[in-house]
């Protein structure tokens, strides 16, 4: 069993970025521009903000954070929104979900410019990948395809299976595994039977939210196994069960690990599987960034 170490790649792909901004900056005297919109006080969506415009910084993206309070009314959002939409320095719009339960997220999230759409999250953008006519996906997914991209995997005529059918995780990816031409399973929780379809599965994608629901039992030998979730755990107990060492480590330090869908048993019948954390989580962030700069050089008509 070998870890697709997603830590790795996203660092190579930060090179990346650090790189053709570089040479952006001298060839159109501009750089791409983020901005991301947080509403209310959600402390996990104040932490995700946070990182997003530390590595945006830390990648000479110009970005740019607007948190308003939870009282803002929707017109007050959306003309926001409208702002960013027309302003030239801005390549990428986000806004920070969960919105606060008031707001209609649709309503909110439609008044995006789909050529700002960063995290390929609009109904245009999404149907764009079904008919396999884009070069911008949702961040999450994108950074599995890259993952594999960098570890020379091939999903071309694999079984693959995605459990769970969000339309920000599981969809997509199951969509652009198609495009690649694997064949592709989607379970969720009103499948029947889902282990007898993970067995079959070459490569399986979870992205449920549940620690260590897929057990050993359930996972085919020699599969990859791709985990998308990202599970808090803050019971000793449930940390042995779940964790992997150095994540029992950190609770004994600050009271709380993560872990994935996919148990930690079930690694060693893989001939490759990605670790929680480490594994799709720092590619997510990443991707925001590569997403942000393919706007960009598409604004500048430099996207090939
Ligand atoms: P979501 O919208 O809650 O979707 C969860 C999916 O799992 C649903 O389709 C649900 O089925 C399915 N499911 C739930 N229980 C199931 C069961 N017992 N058997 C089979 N399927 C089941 O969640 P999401 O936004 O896609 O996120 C999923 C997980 O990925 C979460 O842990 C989230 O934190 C994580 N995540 C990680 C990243 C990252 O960067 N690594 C990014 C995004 C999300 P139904 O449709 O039938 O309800």
């Amino acid at each position: 069993m070998a870890i697709l170490e997603g830590k790795r790649v996203s660092s190579e792909i930060k090179l990346q970025i650090i790189e053709e901004i570089n040479i952006l900056k001298k060839t159109t005297g501009k750089v791409p521009g983020l901005s991301v919109v947080i509403v209310g006080e959600n402390e996990a969506s104040k932490a995700y903000v946070k990182s997003k415009d530390r590595m945006a910084s830390e990648l000479g993206i110009k970005s740019n954070v607007i948190e308003f309070d939870e009282n803002i009314s929707s017109d007050k959002l959306i003309q926001k929104i409208i702002e960013l939409n027309e302003n030239d320095e801005v390549n990428g719009i986000l806004i920070q979900l969960p919105l606060p339960k008031k707001f209609n997220t649709w309503e909110i999230l439609d008044n995006i410019n789909p050529d700002k759409d960063v995290d390929c999250l609009l109904p245009i953008n999404l149907g764009m990948i079904f008919l396999n006519r884009t070069t911008i996906f949702p961040c999450t997914p994108a950074g599995i395809l890259k993952i594999l991209d960098f570890y020379n995997i091939n999903v071309s005529g694999m079984n693959a299976v995605v459990v769970g059918r969000s339309f920000i995780v599981g969809k997509p990816i199951a969509t652009m595994l198609t495009n690649k031409n694997a064949t592709v399973t989607i379970c969720h929780s009103k499948t029947k039977n889902l282990a007898d379809h993970l067995r079959r599965a070459n490569l399986l994608i979870s992205a449920i939210g549940r620690p260590g629901f897929i057990s050993e039992d359930m996972v085919k030998e020699g599969s990859i196994l791709i985990d998308i979730g990202i599970n808090y755990i803050n019971k000793k107990d449930d940390v042995n069960e779940y964790c992997v060492e150095s994540q029992i480590k950190k609770f004994d330090r600050k009271g709380y690990a993560i872990t994935g869908d996919i148990h930690k048993k079930a690694y060693k019948k893989a001939s490759y599987y990605t670790p929680v954390p480490g594994g799709v989580g720092p590619m997510t962030v990443t991707m925001l960034m590569y997403n942000t700069l393919q706007l960009f050089k598409k604004k500048q008509n430099l996207l090939k």
